[in-house]
């Protein structure tokens, strides 16, 4: 069974009622409801928790974290990015999602600004697949269609991707590279652009597949712990 931890700063839910109005539960509530029937043993965690609710334990008993966070990237602790960071190191998966991308953690894994184009106008996007082949788009279309998102346009100052899954269109006529993987250590890192805060897109059922399918994904792969330093010879060397 995957061990999620879904992260969620749960900030804007408290403060603003059009964001309680879609996500009476927080986002983290509508992420968990929408991947629960996988099967995964699934924990929450949000920003004002005692050490954001990400404690050494938590980690250790983490194989996925979804991460979305947005207001307090600043506020965010220093020695739990580090600690993040080192989990992730050591296999840990992680799902960033949407303004994610600017979180220390996030900075930090890809070792650039994160920067991007962005735009609230409550416009259409269209998610296209740009690598049916990959285990992340399972069961879905040539596209997912969200009817009003905030927009994110290119350029977007990340490192070239491992994997390019998806690249949106906007309404407005900027497209983004919107489903992009990497591997940090031993650990898997998908980014996923949809989910601005007062918009219902978790409560889509595609996009909470790509969700599902991208904890499936991330999972560590169950083997002895990787050796590094000193090691003595296999077989004899002949002097
Ligand atoms: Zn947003």
């Amino acid at each position: 069974m995957i061990k999620v931890t879904i992260w969620n700063e749960y900030l804007r839910e408290k403060s603003r009622e059009d964001v309680a109005k879609v996500y009476p539960d927080g986002i983290h509530g509508a992420i968990a409801d929408g991947i629960r029937q996988e099967g995964f043993a699934i924990h929450t965690a949000t920003f004002n928790e005692p050490e954001h609710g990400l404690t050494q334990e938590v980690l250790n008993d983490t194989d996925v974290l979804i991460y979305w966070g947005h207001a307090a990237h600043k506020e965010f602790n220093d020695a739990i990015v580090d600690r993040i960071y080192k989990r992730i190191h050591e296999g840990m998966g992680l799902i960033v999602l949407h303004s994610g991308h600017h979180s220390k953690l996030f900075q930090k894994l890809m070792g650039t600004s994160c920067d991007l184009l962005w735009r609230e106008a409550d416009e259409k996007e269209r998610l296209w697949v740009a690598d049916p082949s990959h285990p992340i788009v399972e069961g879905i279309g040539p596209y997912i269609d969200l009817p009003e998102e905030e927009m994110y346009g290119e350029h977007f100052d990340i490192p070239v991707p491992d994997e390019l899954i998806f690249i949106s269109w906007f309404e407005g006529g900027e497209v983004f590279r919107s489903g992009c993987t990497y591997r940090r250590g031993q650990g898997r890192i998908f980014y996923f652009r949809p989910g601005h805060e007062n918009y219902p897109t978790y409560h889509n059922k595609e996009i909470q597949r790509v969700i599902s399918n991208a904890v499936k994904w991330t999972a560590p792969v169950k083997r002895e712990k990787t050796f590094y330093g000193f090691h003595e010879p296999l077989e004899q060397i002949k002097k």
